[in-house]
């Protein structure tokens, strides 16, 4: 059943912002896609209205209990000015199964991609052109029931906003600087890991902070139980290159299945390179450092698409990875990504999908 979907058009369309300004999720478009869903009739009343705020009771179930889900991906815009979307689908899916997670109602994967196709198209101008700058696309979920009682809400409403950004690397791709976390864990097997789900990342602020404060960019997470398995990365998932072979934690439940990750597994393959997911440990990573056999790390995901790893600090000892600099898979990794997503590289996968 095709989406009948309603337009409101802003009246008072909002300057843009200064192309060497963006940063990171500080502008939004124009326009907002919105739909709400009601226990015992679904999902109803989609529509594009002017970007704006949300009016919500101060019993709002989601600011009490956190029943609350989001995706990441992004749209860019090839030197032919065709605008191109990432394999979406693959995060409409996970959007379903982060609501499965969290009891929360699925949306049809057709009707959300109508929607967000009908939205940046609206929202097309808005789209940045320099170099490694896109629209980061922020579909998102939420209990919309004024009532205080813990239980699945009855009602949601269900988002998806748009935000013009900048380069993640402006001054090109390079090594940042990770500690490896043993006090704070983000997820054991049963909890919400593998879900995108809004506590997750407020959970994970505090270790973010103090390692921050220290001079490291991001955490890199160990299993909730022993502390001993390497898991992810911030909001990146990760990849050791060890004595030629790519090794990367297995998706059992406790890390989030990265879009980047899956196509990276299987831009290895395709060239012939070992990838192993399996559990690993970081004791095992460093004492490929000190063989001399650890090549490269680095982390995946929709923001940085790859994002080498120079260093890491774990209990109070720090190693350095290819001499902090970029190494040549990872750059090879970025440069094909990057490549197919802004339409410069073909597309042998099938993984792009246009907005037309
Ligand atoms: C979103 C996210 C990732 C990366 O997923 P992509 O689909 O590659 O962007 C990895 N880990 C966490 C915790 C995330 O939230």
């Amino acid at each position: 059943m095709a989406i009948n979907i309603t337009v409101q058009k802003t009246t008072k369309p909002k300057s843009k912002p200064d192309p060497a300004k963006l940063g990171f999720g500080k502008f939004f478009t124009d326009h907002q896609f919105m739909m709400e869903y009601t226990k015992g009739k679904g999902w109803h009343d989609p529509r594009i209205v002017p970007y704006g705020p949300l009016p919500l009771d101060p019993a709002n179930s989601a600011l009490h209990y956190g029943q609350s889900i989001f995706e990441g991906m992004k749209s860019y815009k090839a030197p032919d000015g065709r605008i191109l979307l990432f394999r979406p689908r693959k995060n409409i899916e996970r959007l379903n199964n982060s609501c499965d997670r969290m009891c929360m109602p699925a949306v049809d994967i057709e009707d959300t991609m109508a929607a967000l196709k009908m939205l940046i198209k609206l929202d097309s101008d808005w789209i940045p052109t320099a170099a490694g700058t896109s629209l980061y696309i922020r579909p998102f979920m939420f209990g919309n029931d004024p009532f205080l009682g813990v239980r699945a809400a009855d009602t949601y409403l269900f988002l998806i906003i748009l935000s013009p950004v900048g380069a993640y690397f402006p001054q090109g791709i390079n090594p940042v600087r990770i500690h490896v976390e043993s006090v704070y864990v983000r997820a054991v097997k049963g909890g919400t890991g593998e879900a995108k789900a809004c506590g997750n990342y407020a959970g994970s602020m505090k270790a973010q902070m103090e390692a921050a404060k220290n001079g490291y960019v991001q955490v890199l997470w160990l299993d909730g139980i022993e502390k001993k398995f390497v898991e992810e990365v911030g909001a990146m998932n990760v990849f050791f290159k060890i004595g030629g072979r790519a090794v990367t934690a297995p998706l059992e439940g406790t890390i989030l299945p990265g879009v980047t990750r899956d196509s990276v597994i299987q831009l290895l393959r395709r060239d012939n390179v070992p990838v192993e997911e399996r559990k690993y440990s970081i004791q095992e990573v460093y004492e490929a450092h000190d063989r001399g056999q650890l090549d490269e790390a680095f982390g995946t995901g929709t923001a940085a698409v790859i994002s080498p790893i120079g260093q890491l600090h774990w209990n109070n000892r720090t190693i350095t990875i290819n001499n902090e600099k970029t190494g040549p898979l990872a750059k090879k990794l970025y440069d094909t990504l990057t490549g197919i997503q802004y339409g410069t590289v073909k597309d042998e996968f099938g993984w792009i999908e246009e907005v037309k």
